[in-house]
């Protein structure tokens, strides 16, 4: 997994290339796992606007020998697609007896400007050549451009993008950025388990007043209810500590554990001495239809400092008779 940025050195042409291993290499000679996607950005001057400025940087026709010899050995190595077709219809390519790619493609004596946010390259009829056992024409070029092919002499592909269709389509391959890992290499054997590096996630009880979950066993719910009445949950423990502790009074509810640790056998919220950072406080999700609830743990998210229920409920003085009013 690489990334490489490279500034042509003769343009102000800045490339992009990314490895993918997604898309389709069967054409190339040396079929590797990835290929590359390199988006090229052109200052606005310099931007491919007309079939000419197509014409004079993308080809998808095969040159002529005559004129350039070693182009013409390269397209017919790395940039003929297929054969496809009735020709070979157990290509890769091949669904259901056409090709996936739309090959091959209509003859035509003038390229065509931004079809479908590609361009549709001219592609004139002439003499097919002879590619290994096939009679290959004009019709089975992928575009390329010449320069870059003679300069790499491997399959580039070029097209020339048009439309906000074909950007985005190239956008999503340059800037999805590469899978990423988070891996911790040890000594074998070592055991090196550190708790401190560990997030730890603190699961913080919203609950409407003298609503709280009590757990009990059958036949013993007095005792359990009594029980309850002794022990105050994460959430009435906070209203203590900001009673008792103004320094607690700028954090909210969710954030509390960062600084302070829940003391289960005293129900209430001590400060901590190290390790808060590591520390996400983690309130339960209501459904909207679960009302008070729902808006109760939104007023929580918001409002620190608060000593009781009715102080999330009163605002700007005014005590609302609803968590849903008080929001
Ligand atoms: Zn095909």
């Amino acid at each position: 997994m690489y990334r490489l940025v490279q500034e042509h050195p003769t343009t102000s042409v800045k490339m992009v290339f990314l490895e993918d291993k997604n898309l389709d290499m069967r054409r190339c000679n040396a079929p590797t796992l990835c290929t590359e996607v390199a988006a090229i950005f052109v200052d606005s001057e310099s931007k491919i606007r007309t079939k000419d400025g197509i014409d004079k940087f993308v080809s998808a026709e095969l040159p002529d020998p005559c004129t350039d010899l070693r182009l013409f050995q390269i397209v017919k190595k790395c940039m003929v697609h297929g054969p496809c077709g009735t020709i070979n219809i157990n290509s890769p390519c091949m669904r259901d007896g056409q090709c996936c790619k739309s090959f091959p493609k209509q003859f035509k004596d003038d390229t065509e400007e931004n079809v479908n946010g590609y361009p549709i390259y001219r592609r004139r009829a002439t003499e097919p050549v002879q590619v290994g056992k096939y009679s290959i024409d004009k019709q089975m070029g992928s575009p390329y451009n010449p320069w870059l092919l003679k300069k790499f002499n491997a399959h580039i592909n070029v097209e020339v993008c048009a439309s906000v269709k074909s950007v985005k389509y190239l956008y999503k391959y340059v800037y999805k950025g590469h899978d990423a890992a988070s891996v911790k290499i040890q000594k074998e054997g070592a055991l090196d388990h550190d708790e401190i590096l560990s997030f730890v996630e603190v699961r913080l009880a919203v609950h409407l007043p003298q609503q709280q979950p009590i757990v009990y066993q059958d036949g013993q719910e007095a005792q359990a209810i009594e029980r309850a009445a002794l022990r105050k949950t994460t959430l009435t423990s906070w209203f203590e500590l900001n009673k008792n502790d103004p320094s607690a009074h700028n954090i909210s509810y969710s954030d509390i554990p960062q600084y302070y640790m829940f003391d289960k056998s005293t129900t209430n919220w001590k400060k901590r001495q190290r390790g808060g950072q590591n520390v996400i406080g983690r309130l339960p999700v209501f459904s909207i239809l679960d009302t008070e609830r729902y808006y109760l743990r939104m007023l929580l998210l918001r409002k620190s400092g608060a000593i009781s229920f009715d102080d999330i409920l009163t605002v700007n003085g005014l005590r609302c008779i609803a968590f849903q009013q008080a929001c």
